[in-house]
């Protein structure tokens, strides 16, 4: 790899010393690029900085003053209140700080701050801080009269042993040479940044650390959004290169002799969503690549259609297929559902689980080996196993979140038969977010719901109208429904005052529901009893099922119409819209009531979540909530890049030209070995290592 001046260890920088490279080191920062791309957090616009004598009371506003004097004052409540004296040319005001005596220390008379707050009156004017900078020292290593250059001030994430006016220091004596050594990062041609109307590294470093306008930090953040989105789609096209191009894909040859019989025994016709996801998913299959495609949907839109449409044509062109789930209980629900639909048509559905009798299971073998067996549905011991599939020409993974993306790779790289992949989700995420997780598929959304829904009916409680939610759970059993009742914790803890489902299950089996039949479902259970209560339930063996969370997965119990979720402000949007889609799955009406004791941010995060149905937008509002941080926690590895400029919300365009250019890149030139990818090759290997052997392509 070649060296480039950025690769420098941020100790041969001016002013930064053994002891300032160690502070440095804490916030990640070991190079001179780290150092480089230790950007802004804030802009604050001069233009927008009040003169201090025009100051009036009730203004929210921003000074820069130099600190006249300060002091720290006590009250008579014993609180201690720093206080300074600011002044400009036009006058000077008094900034309190209550609580925060320890300010004496950090600040000096001759001091350059700017702070924004509000203006009281309080012994005449005072301004109220909540945020300042220390802008320049009066004393040591900046000029007294210096004043921060441009219209736009800037303020850096600091800590206490690298504080805003070192960092401005470190920036003002390196940020030339640094911006200077960018351009051997460069790694987009001309044409290309005037094509992404984005502009160069330099000029983009330029604009974020010494804007002109905030406009222009903007445009500079775009830059570098671009990139980190460039790269990770880069890594996932390298992926979807090793999973679909390396190896001929099985060209199914379409004959419609059960596709169509299906259409027309179905007592129901597609949505045009399910029709279009159709289309693509046999184009796939139908040439001679590999198909390696996510069927997203919100729970109840259709997905197990859309798969046994796709497994009839492997079927018809003479091949097998298998859909794969996460737990047994839902192969044995999928295994029933489809064998409906198939049996008729004469085409049979094996189930293969570890539950089956050693004489069955053997039986079930031999057909799968044979060829007999033509939809095979099962867990993901299926792929796990030694299972020998006759001719697998698909296989469909159900709830793909449950398998992990190496288990999802290894599937291209079986022995026998080079199988299409079709993976299917019920979390709805927005397609941006989609299109950033799961980069090496092909995506295919169910926006839409089929009609003729009850729509289920959700609603907030408090606790203290926890007897009337129960009542009216009896009415409902008594009535003959089911009811699932879903905490977030599984053990009392002495610490955390919830309620947890094991105790709650003792409690409400003896006396509000002494009744009825009560079951306890949670994680901490063996598979085995897990299986058994489900199986109860499913049975309609049991009224009421407490559970944590483990019954958020596809489980589809139709006579189930109440889900009562406890600490309902505990739990994300998402997860709250994947319990309430485990009921609503029957004709009759369903309720989902929150039950919650939330503060008023909580309030209004429920509030979202009972007015609306569509899981998308619930998506979109959890992520907005949310933010961005931890959508790669489960992916993420190390010192992976995350993403820090980009935001998936704003930058779906930005993110749509990453994957296109990343696309095109990889199928011209897939080794990166032109000497104009060099630098491409360089960065992708020395910052995207884990997540290269994540996919299993590094
Ligand atoms: P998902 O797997 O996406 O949660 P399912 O495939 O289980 O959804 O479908 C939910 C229900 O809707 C099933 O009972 C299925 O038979 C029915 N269904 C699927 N497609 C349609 C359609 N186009 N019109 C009406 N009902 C449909
Ligand atoms: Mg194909």
């Amino acid at each position: 790899m070649s060296y480039s001046h950025l690769d420098r260890p941020v100790q041969f920088l001016k002013g930064v010393g053994p002891k300032r490279a160690d502070a440095f080191a804490k916030l990640g920062i070991t190079t001179a690029r780290d150092l480089l791309y230790h950007v802004p957090r804030r802009y604050d616009d001069a233009s927008t900085v009040e003169p201090i004598g025009r100051l009036e009371v009730g203004m929210d506003v921003s000074v820069i003053g130099r600190v006249r004097s300060k002091g720290v004052i006590p009250t008579r409540r014993g609180l201690r209140i720093f206080q300074a004296v600011l002044e400009d040319d036009s006058g000077m005001i008094t900034v309190a700080w209550p609580g925060q005596p320890w300010l004496d220390r950090k600040l000096r008379p001759g001091d350059t701050l700017l702070v924004s707050g509000k203006v009281k009156f309080f012994h005449g004017r005072q301004l109220q801080p909540r945020e300042y900078t220390v802008l320049s020292r009066g004393d040591v290593e900046s000029e007294p009269e210096e004043r921060p250059t441009g219209m736009i001030f800037v303020t850096y994430p600091a800590t206490e042993e690298l504080p805003q006016w070192v960092l401005r220091s470190i920036f003002e004596r390196n940020l030339d040479a640094l911006l200077e050594w960018s351009v051997e990062d460069e790694y987009l041609a001309p044409e290309a940044m005037q094509r992404l109307e984005l502009p160069g590294l330099r000029e983009a470093l330029t604009s974020l650390h010494r804007p002109v306008a905030v406009y222009d930090a903007e445009r500079g953040r775009r830059r570098l959004a671009f990139d980190e989105l460039f790269f990770l789609q880069l890594v996932q096209a390298q992926a979807r290169r090793k999973a679909t191009e390396l190896e001929p894909g099985i060209v199914h040859r379409r004959s419609n002799e059960l596709i169509k019989p299906l259409h027309d025994a179905l007592p129901f016709s597609l949505t045009e969503a399910q029709a279009a996801a159709l289309r693509d998913i046999y184009a796939d299959m139908q040439s001679d690549r590999r198909m390696s495609r996510l069927l997203q949907g919100d729970v109840g839109s259709g997905k197990t259609a859309v798969a046994v449409f796709a497994m009839l044509l492997a079927v018809e062109g003479g091949r097998q297929a298998s859909l794969m789930v996460p737990t047994e209980i839902l192969a044995e629900q999928h295994a029933r559902n489809i064998s409906a639909m198939l049996e008729p048509l004469g085409v049979p559905v094996t189930l293969l689980t570890g539950r089956l009798a050693s004489g069955e299971r053997r039986g079930a073998l031999e057909a799968v080996a044979s060829g007999d067996a033509k939809v095979v549905v099962g867990t993901h011991a299926l792929i796990q196993d030694a299972v020998t599939f006759a001719e697998l020409g698909l296989v469909v993974i159900d709830e793909q979140h449950r398998f992990g993306v190496k288990q999802r790779m290894a599937l291209f790289e079986r022995e026998e038969g080079r199988p299409d992949v079709l993976v299917m989700s019920a979390t709805p995420i927005p397609r941006s977010l989609a299109m950033a997780l799961y980069g090496d598929l092909d995506l295919s959304v169910l926006d839409e719901m089929p009609p003729g829904r009850t729509p289920i009916r959700t609603a907030l409680r408090d606790p203290s109208s926890r007897k009337t939610v129960y009542a009216f759970v009896r009415d409902q059993i008594a009535e003959g429904r089911q009811a699932y009742i879903v905490y977030p914790l599984v053990e009392e803890s002495e610490k955390v005052d919830l309620l947890s489902a094991t105790q709650e299950f003792e409690r409400l089996r003896e006396s509000v529901f002494a009744d009825a039949r009560v079951g306890l479902l949670h994680g901490q259970l063996a598979s085995a009893e897990k299986d058994e209560v489900m199986r109860r339930f499913v049975e309609g063996e049991v009224d009421v099922l407490v559970a944590t969370t483990v019954v958020e997965v596809g489980i589809d119990v139709a006579n189930a119409s109440v889900m009562i979720v406890e600490h309902a402000e505990r739990f994300g949007l998402s997860q709250l819209h994947q319990l309430r889609g485990r009921v609503g799955r029957g004709a009759a009406e369903s309720h989902c009531i929150l039950v919650a004791d939330p503060g008023e941010e909580a309030l209004e995060r429920l509030k979202i979540f009972r007015d609306t149905l569509d899981g998308f937008a619930i998506a979109r509002a959890d992520l907005r909530i949310r933010g961005q941080g931890d959508l790669f926690g489960s992916q993420q590895h190390g010192k992976d890049p995350v993403l820090r400029f980009a935001d998936l919300m704003a930058d779906e365009d930005l993110l749509a030209l990453a994957q296109r250019d990343a696309r095109a890149l990889v199928s011209l030139d897939p080794e990166l070995a032109a000497p104009e990818h060099g630098r491409i090759r360089d960065h992708l290997f020395a910052r995207y290592q884990h997540r290269l052997a994540m996919y299993g392509v590094g």
